[in-house]
């Protein structure tokens, strides 16, 4: 049986799968989804996940529904899908060099329909949303949610409502939300003002999917299916990804567990979470020991994705950091802006938040604390094209350097 149950660990409390529910009703933390794995062997599944590649049922050419067996179940006209996942892991060898370790590999998620990783966590919640009879969906977003929320949505049919902090989010991503037919709420201050706001205007007839939605967390963990299906089901040592409201982190580590627990993998790759370090909330709790999130309450960073200072599912991804033997860490503006031009240097290119995973591998190489020879896989959550402004911005040199052109 699949259901809903309190991810507290001293809470208990479970929940019909498709209880509408944001939070448990006994302790107010948040919900997860609890799979029972479905009669087939890890090895017969691997088999089977495999073969779906040559299929043409629009859930085996989807790289989340292709893991279908580790997601609840739906009707095939219920699934809302477009072909999300299947995003390549690329070798990344003069930008290995340059952070100090000796196998890299990025994982693409940037690669997908609406250019982020939040398309793996929207097909599973749209699916969801559409499954229960939700008429419209909201969500409070740097962005990437907005404009992943608005595509998914349009292809259901439903109505999109998103709530940005007012001038944070970049043109790019608002304009996606805008082509894509949602209403776009704009909120004066921070992300989490608007999240607060979305919240608190408790509106029932919308159906809620900002990351604390336990079906997100379902979809956004089949990228670490198809990653250790790319690494022939051999965990590398570390796998590194950028944090803000923590809910991909999360994601990750329910990944790992389920896989271990079901014998795909016989050990799991070390969850490094990285933060940027003036919306470093996860970094300094880690650092501290602390048993309880202290959230910044001005956050600031480039990195408008992860500009977050409240994450709400802190203490999820600290039991999958913990479970996997990981750590969190934070970098500069300044770390972030110089990996993201030596990612782009080395034609793969994404958005800043992205950058922070290099940003804290070089670091910690630099530190003594990755071992040189370890195997890391670093994610990329967004495109390039995610943030042109500031690539323009960070890139634009005087024009003397350059004979015979202008000055932009
Ligand atoms: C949403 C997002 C993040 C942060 O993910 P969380 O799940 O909120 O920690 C990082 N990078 C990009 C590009 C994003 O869109
Ligand atoms: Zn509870």
């Amino acid at each position: 049986m699949t259901y809903l149950r309190c991810s507290a660990a001293d809470c208990g409390a479970a929940l019909e799968l498709h209880d509408r529910s944001l939070a448990c009703p006994k302790c107010g933390d948040l919900l997860e989804v609890v799979i029972e794995p479905r009669f087939y062997s890890a090895c017969d599944l691997k088999n089977i996940w495999r073969g779906r590649r040559a299929s043409g049922d629009p859930r085996d050419i989807s790289g989340v529904w292709r893991f279908r067996e580790f997601l609840p179940e739906y009707p095939l006209d219920r699934v809302v899908t477009m072909a999300e996942g299947n995003t390549p892991r690329l070798r990344a060898r003069r930008t290995a060099a340059w952070s100090g370790v000796r196998e890299l590999w990025f994982k693409h998620l940037g690669w997908n329909p609406t250019g982020s990783f939040k398309d793996l966590g929207m097909t599973a919640g749209i699916t969801e949303a559409n499954f229960v009879g939700a008429r419209a969906v909201a969500c409070a977003s740097t962005g990437n949610t907005a404009a992943s929320l608005a595509a998914y949505a349009a292809r259901a049919g439903l109505a999109a409502r998103v709530y940005l902090p007012m001038g944070q989010a970049s043109n790019n991503k608002l304009a996606q939300a805008l082509d894509f037919g949602a209403q776009v709420v704009q909120i004066e201050g921070s992300f989490d003002d608007a999240l607060d706001a979305l919240l608190s205007a408790g509106d029932p007839d919308l159906y809620f999917l900002n990351s604390i939605n336990p079906f997100r967390i379902e979809g956004q963990k089949t990228a670490m299916f198809e990653l250790l299906e790319q690494f022939e089901w051999r965990a590398p040592d570390y796998v590194v990804v950028p944090g803000g409201n923590l809910g991909n982190s999360s994601s990750f580590g329910k990944a790992f567990a389920e896989l271990k627990t079901q014998g795909f993998i016989d050990r799991v790759p070390r969850l490094i979470v990285v933060q940027a370090a003036g919306a470093n909330p996860f970094a300094r709790l880690w650092e501290s020991h602390s048993k309880q999130l202290t959230p910044v309450a001005a956050p600031d960073t480039v990195a408008t994705a992860i500009r977050i200072g409240n994450p709400r599912s802190w203490r999820k991804a600290l039991r999958g950091v913990e479970f996997t033997g990981g750590m969190v860490i934070d970098v500069t503006d300044e770390e972030i802006g110089e990996a993201k031009a030596i990612i782009g240097r080395d034609g793969i290119g994404c958005e800043p938040a992205s950058a922070a995973t290099l940003a804290g591998i070089k670091k910690l190489a630099a530190a003594g604390q990755l071992d040189p020879h370890a195997v890391v896989a670093a994610v990329l959550t967004g495109h390039a094209l995610k943030d042109t402004d500031y690539i323009i911005r960070s890139q634009t040199r005087p024009s003397e350097e350059v004979p015979g052109a202008h000055a932009r």
